[in-house]
Parts: structure tokens; C-alpha cells; sequence
């Protein structure tokens, strides 16, 4: 009787242990941070006519933005906000093509297009055609987690905004003579970018975010990708985030956001692989663009069929990476 008593007291020791041992080795390899990743387009296209100013003015901007954004995601913060955060300084600085910095319609005035996209649940908000509000791209977040819906335009997503409290500014906020000149003139090659974002932060979430003005010249009412969910801007953990810049009409018809993370899935590709294969389809056709990708361990991909993309890319392991023109 002791004897088996014994031997049940030392089985009862034994298991004990065991599971002190597994609830250890589970803490440790929980609690240990992931690889926290972000890469950031400040658009594709040409970039031929501008000055030194303008160059460093883009090159310092992604540089203070992306540090902001990584710091948030070191300090235990989400890549929801890094996103955010990061997408809301370029859209209040003129020289990106977004927010402030907005290209006027054919009809002279502004209207803007942002989404952003939770890779954890494939939860997404976007908005197209507001022209009143000062950052879209909050406006995207706050319909993707307060509304049960995705996507809003023009007046309804104005509404929203306005009864959310975000910032609602006139018109005369986005005002640039030069802007306005370029959208008389006709001239559509681009000299200010379109911003995106994709982060990967230390719980394994990565989210995108893409915010735009659109295209010089656009027709009024006129939506680009960067607000189509799966066109401009695609999340989905384990796999991959995309955002892409470029002629909007082939990024929508072509699916390209998902379909660069389709590749990765579903053929297993790296993001260079896949991101080259789609981009090259877009030349193919000659249509003009770029994307920036990052995989669920947070390497890289900045491809584009242009001569230059403004683009900056961070991890834990490199000082920051930023450039306009080809390497
Ligand atoms: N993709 C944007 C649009 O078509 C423009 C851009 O990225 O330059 O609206």
C-alpha cells in the first residue's frame, strides 16, 4: 500500500514538473518579440524634375516617418498604429501626393482615397473621394473598427468623419498653386507620390495602409486602387501585406495587392518573387507602378517598373534604408 502510494506521489512529482517545464518553455518562447518590420512608398513615377530641396524634403520625411512608425511597434505598440501613424505624416506633408499634398481633378479640386487593413482578422476600411477631411486614412481606420461595413465615399464618408470628431478642414487647406497649375496645364506625369505603409509588429500582426489624391487630371468622382481593399492594399498575417502605387486602372483590374500575396501562399514564393512576377505583368501591358511588400518574417520587397519610387524600409538588424531612384 505505501509502496503504491509512493509510486503515486512520485508520478504526481514527476507530472508536475513536467508541466512547470512545458508552462516555462511556452513563457519563454511566447514572451520572447517577434521581428518588428516596416517598409513605406512615398510613390512611384518619375521624380525628374525635382530639386535637391525636394529630393532631401522626401528622402528626410520617410526617414522621420518610419522611425516614428518602428518606434511605436519597439515600444509594444500595434502595426495598426505604426501604419496609421506613419501614413498621417506624409498625408500632412505637401510634398507627397495624399492628404495636404493632394493633385486636383479635372475639375480643379481635391479628392482623396485611403484604406488600411488588419492582417490579424482581414478586417479592412477604406474611403474614396473625400475632400474635406484632413486625414483619410484615420477616417479608414475609424469606419474599419466602428462600422460594420468597409467601404464609404464622398458626402456618407464625410458624415462619418465629422461625427467621429476627426479633423474636417476647407478646401483651401489642400490649395497648391503648383499642383493647380500642373492639373490646367494637363501635365499628368506626376511629381509628388502617393503614400503607403506595411508593418509587422512583435505580436506576428502586419497591416497596410495606402492614401492617395489620385491622379493629376482624374475625372471628377474618378476611384483609383489605393482605396480598393485586395487592388491598392492587402494584409494577411502569415503571408504577407502589399500596398502599391501606380496607374490605377491595371492595380484594380489586375488584383494586384492580393494577388502578390496569393503567390506567396499558394506558391509558396518569396515577396521579391512574387512582387516581380506582378509587376512585370503590369509592364507587360505598359502600365506604370510600383508595390512594396513585407512576408510574415518581415523581409522586404520595393519592386517597380518606373524610374524611381520613394521608399524606406526598417527592421531590427539595418540602420534605415531610403531611396528614391533605382539602386
Ligand atoms: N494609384 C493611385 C491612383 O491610381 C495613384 C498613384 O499611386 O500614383 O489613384
Amino acid at each position: 500500500m505505501i509502496h503504491k502510494n509512493l509510486s503515486l506521489i512520485m508520478l504526481h512529482t514527476i507530472k508536475k514538473t513536467l508541466i512547470s517545464f512545458l508552462t516555462l518553455i511556452s513563457f519563454f518562447s511566447f514572451s520572447q518579440p517577434g521581428n518588428i518590420a516596416v517598409v513605406v512608398h512615398g510613390g512611384a513615377g518619375w521624380f525628374s524634375n525635382m530639386n535637391q530641396d525636394e529630393v532631401e524634403g522626401i528622402e528626410s520625411a520617410l526617414n522621420q516617418a518610419i522611425n516614428e512608425g518602428y518606434q511605436i511597434m519597439l515600444d509594444g505598440g500595434s502595426s495598426l498604429d505604426a501604419v496609421e501613424h506613419i501614413i498621417v505624416i506624409l498625408e500632412d506633408d505637401p510634398l507627397f501626393n495624399a492628404g495636404k499634398g493632394a493633385v486636383y481633378t479635372s475639375d480643379f479640386k481635391q479628392e482623396l482615397d485611403a484604406s488600411i487593413m488588419d492582417g490579424s482578422n482581414l478586417n479592412a476600411g477604406s474611403v474614396a473621394s473625400v475632400t474635406n477631411v484632413k486625414n483619410p486614412i484615420k477616417l479608414a481606420r475609424f469606419i474599419m473598427e466602428n462600422t460594420e461595413h468597409v467601404m464609404f465615399s464622398s458626402k456618407g464618408a464625410e458624415r462619418i468623419a465629422r461625427d467621429a470628431g476627426l479633423e474636417i478642414v476647407y478646401p483651401n487647406y489642400f490649395y497648391s498653386k503648383e499642383k493647380l497649375d500642373r492639373a490646367r496645364n494637363a501635365q499628368y506625369t506626376e511629381k509628388n507620390g502617393t503614400v503607403g505603409v506595411v508593418a509587422l509588429d512583435s505580436y506576428g500582426n502586419i497591416s497596410a495602409g495606402t492614401s492617395t489624391g489620385g491622379m493629376t487630371n482624374k475625372m471628377p468622382g474618378r476611384i483609383g486602387d489605393s482605396p480598393i481593399i485586395g487592388a491598392g492594399t492587402w494584409a494577411e498575417n502569415d503571408v504577407c501585406g502589399v500596398s502599391g502605387t501606380g496607374h490605377g486602372e491595371f492595380f484594380i483590374r489586375f488584383g494586384v495587392a492580393k494577388e502578390i500575396c496569393a503567390l506567396m501562399k499558394y506558391k509558396n514564393m518569396s515577396a521579391e518573387e512574387a512582387a516581380e512576377i506582378v509587376i512585370e505583368k503590369l509592364s507587360d501591358i505598359g502600365a506604370d507602378g510600383g508595390v512594396i511588400v513585407l512576408d510574415s518574417e518581415g523581409n522586404p520587397a520595393m519592386i517597380f517598373n518606373t524610374p524611381a519610387m520613394a521608399r524606406a524600409y526598417k527592421n531590427s538588424s539595418e540602420s534605415t534604408y531610403v531611396q528614391i531612384y533605382q539602386d
